[in-house]
């Protein structure tokens, strides 16, 4: 059942739902302003900005499947112009994220005008990894899987493939839909996990209606995903129409860093003192976070009692 606070929001959250009698479970992320102010903290040109919020979108709905209490996070690593993508988002709905790119490489490949460049000429071949982070003393749980397939939900889709324990359907967008070309993401995953000891109907009739799933959940277009007025629950109904959706509680979400002086600070600590020395030459060294753009500068007395104890 919805709260109030449940029916009054209708962007930066996770809808949770699921289809019977054959409890398919999905999940909508909806992002507005949180992708925008994410995706808006740097200057990357649009066709970066957009696979960085399909990316972050996608992390969003795969940590929905899991059981943690930490930070997942999704990697790229390729040759393409976009060389890196990270997108992390904690258990209690911070979300962030980044990308590293190569601007001339970027620009060859958006050379036709009108048509923006597939995800494949952006990212090229590589590896995309899961990761979830629990803190100290607990275990990696890390997933790694070449990328294959036209555009990141395929990526994801392939991993799925690969792992097999779970079927998996996934739809992302990204685009400026919002008011005054604000971005917008949106995603939709359905997935299918055989109950312990199987199904007590006919497996005929869970694959078919999985396969039906699928289908009406494909059916969502790209603009539909990131439409402001349209919403988690309208869109829901829409697609799923003659199934029974049932809809739980929603998980709000909000663009969040981590970082702080703190952290920058241990992790200068970490660093051999003759790079500290080497720093310390200059009057301030100025350390930006990668997810925020946030400057901390350290002047060379204050890195000088940073040195290890
Ligand atoms: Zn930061």
């Amino acid at each position: 059942m919805s709260s109030l606070t449940d029916q009054s929001r209708s962007d930066d959250l996770v809808q949770p739902f699921r289809l019977d009698p054959f409890a398919l479970r999905g999940r909508l992320v909806r992002l507005g302003p949180t992708v925008d102010r994410i995706l808006s903290q740097h200057d990357y040109p649009d066709p970066v900005a957009a696979i960085l919020g399909e990316a972050i979108t996608l992390a969003i709905v795969l940590a929905g499947a899991l059981k943690y209490d930490g930070i997942f996070t999704l990697q790229t690593k390729s040759d393409g112009p976009v060389r890196l993508i990270v997108a992390d988002v904690s258990t209690d709905g911070a979300v962030r994220g980044y990308a590293q790119y190569d601007p001339e490489r970027l620009d060859s490949v958006s050379a036709h005008p009108g048509t923006s460049p597939s995800v494949s000429e952006l990212i090229g071949s590589g590896y995309i990894a899961f990761t979830v982070d629990q803190g100290e003393h607990t275990e990696r749980y890390q997933g790694i899987v070449e990328l294959i397939g036209a555009n990141l939900a395929e990526c994801a889709q392939h991993y799925f493939r690969q792992s097999e324990q779970i079927q998996a359907g996934i739809k992302l967008s990204a685009a400026r839909s919002g008011d005054n070309g604000a971005w917008r993401a949106g995603g939709l995953m359905l997935q299918r996990v055989p109950p312990e000891g199987g199904y007590a109907v006919i497996a005929d009739d869970v694959e078919d209606a999985w396969r039906r799933a699928i289908v009406l959940m494909s059916s969502a277009t790209a603009a539909e995903l990131v439409d402001p007025e349209l919403s988690p629950h309208r869109l829901l109904f829409r697609l799923f129409r003659d199934e029974s959706v049932r809809v739980f509680r929603i998980h709000p979400l909000e663009a969040r860093c981590r970082c702080s002086r703190e952290r920058i600070a241990n992790i200068l600590r970490s660093f051999p003192a003759e790079d500290i020395a080497e720093l310390r030459k200059d009057e301030v060294t100025s350390v930006t976070c990668e997810f925020c753009n946030t400057r901390y500068e350290f002047t060379a007395e204050e890195l000088a009692g940073l040195a290890p104890a």
